[in-house]
């Protein structure tokens, strides 16, 4: 048995309100979100360091060849990944570390990390989330089809996840989720 945190993989189409979910539990002091890097340009007011690490190509393949990613992916014609040191550096210190990662960056993870949680949020329905997603209103009409496109064949890979959680209610599935972290950590301390 160790202190370290929890390794947590939370994934879900773009437009399940994953983002709002995870700036929700960041708020806990034991949490962190790790910040990802990205190949894509920033989206309205995102900023480099905060939301994302923007990178070029070049700086992202620079990084992989390092072996400074616990895992990457490409999604949507971009390449995303999660910067190692960083989150052992975290859990080390006992926090437990969200990757808000799409399904491919998930099976990489548990690969190398059997003992990580993985939680995949879902929409109410198809409908809703292509309703999120245009009332978000940041993507081009053709963004949001193959996002739409890609959030269908991913649900059904959300069954080799360890929880499915529904976004329905905003306050219930956080606390749902905060309850199987709850539920996760009493589990490795006995
Ligand atoms: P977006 O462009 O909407 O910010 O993210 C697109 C998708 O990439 C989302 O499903 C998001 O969870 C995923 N993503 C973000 N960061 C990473 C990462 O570091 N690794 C992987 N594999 N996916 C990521």
């Amino acid at each position: 048995m160790t202190n370290d945190g929890l390794l947590v993989v939370i994934s879900g189409a773009a437009g399940t309100g994953k983002g709002t979910i995870v700036e929700r539990l960041a708020a806990d002091e034991g949490i962190r979100v790790s910040i990802s890097a990205t190949t894509r340009s920033p989206r309205g007011a995102e900023q480099d360091g905060r939301e994302y690490h923007f990178l070029s190509r070049e700086q992202f393949t620079e990084l992989i060849g390092e072996d400074g990613f616990l895992e990457y992916a490409e999604y949507v014609g971009n390449f995303y990944g999660s910067p190692r040191k960083q989150a052992e550096d975290w859990m080390k210190q006992g926090k437990d570390v969200i990757l808000e990662i799409e399904v491919q960056g998930c099976e990489q993870v548990k690969q190398k990390r059997p003992d990580c949680v993985s939680i995949f949020i879902l929409p109410p329905s198809m409908e809703e989330l292509e309703r999120r997603l245009r009332k978000r209103g940041t993507e081009t009409e053709e963004q949001i089809r193959a996002r739409l496109a890609r959030a269908k064949e991913e649900l059904p890979l959300a069954e080799s996840y360890d929880y499915q959680v529904v976004n329905d209610d905003l306050d219930a599935c956080v606390e749902e989720i905060r309850e199987i972290f709850r539920a996760e950590k009493e589990k490795r301390a006995r």
